[in-house]
């Protein structure tokens, strides 16, 4: 066997041999192109600040988001039969190579200018310690990784951290969400310098999803209370809410 072989066969270990959607042959992709091709985006004309498509409407979405964050975006809606199968493959199966190509659609998203101008770091919403071994890892985090690397900033992975496991919040109501993860995220003080890095800082939270807005809400008062200047969000996927 030659090197390259070698390496493909190794490679081979860590990819799917179809689509984990539709069970197309990928070649050496984990979603393939057709199905990357029928992601939900969210429609324009969106609002400038919060992304959610505004039809013309004044916006509903953004009253539920703190005064300090600037603007949020998101690639696609969640659920969905396509956008769900490369949240799913990420999260829960492992196919962790699918988040370069989720973060390079992430990062092609547009933003106002002054978002562009001052961003000076993205960071991952932190899991729960037992989660993350339980996982092995941050599926936001490695989409943050790649989201720097693109946009040409750092990844401050370890600046907040979280401090309790919530429980999955899927059956949760709105408003029990909120309480759930009230207080779950803290400054990470062993992080060196971290309280020199956030301050008067635009910092860009990043998560696989965003659902009510409670968990990105909560990391971002935290980093706001820290020094922050500006928080703003992005996610791969987003939750249509019921004007959606
Ligand atoms: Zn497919
Ligand atoms: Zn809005």
């Amino acid at each position: 066997m030659t090197v390259a072989s070698g390496t493909a066969a190794l490679l081979d270990l860590f990819l799917p041999r179809t689509c984990v959607h539709c069970d197309a042959p990928t070649g050496a992709g984990i979603l393939c192109a057709p199905c990357w091709s029928r992601l939900p985006l969210l429609a324009a004309p969106r609002c400038d600040r919060c992304g959610h498509p505004s039809r013309g409407r004044a916006c509903t979405y953004c009253s539920s988001l703190p005064p300090f964050v600037r603007a949020v975006r998101s690639v696609c809606w969640v659920p969905d039969p396509v956008s769900s199968a490369a949240v799913e493959a990420l999260k829960y199966d492992g196919w962790i190579g699918i988040a370069a190509p989720m973060a390079d659609r992430i990062a092609r998203l547009a933003w106002p200018a002054d978002v562009l101008d001052e961003r000076a770091a993205v960071v991952p919403v932190p899991l729960a310690a037992t989660r993350r071994r339980e996982r092995g890892y941050n599926q936001a985090e490695l989409l943050a990784n790649e989201v720097g690397l693109r946009w040409g900033i750092p990844c401050w992975a370890d600046v907040i951290t979280r401090e309790r496991n919530t429980p999955t919040q899927t059956r949760l109501t709105p408003s029990e969400r909120s309480t759930n993860v009230h207080r779950a995220f803290r400054v990470n003080e062993a992080a060196r310098g971290v309280r020199q890095r956030i301050a008067g800082a635009h910092i860009v939270l990043v998560d696989d999803v965003l659902t009510t807005g409670a968990t990105l809400n909560a990391a971002a008062t935290e980093l706001f209370h820290a020094g922050a200047r500006i928080i703003s969000y992005v996610t791969f996927g987003r939750a249509r809410t019921a004007a959606d």
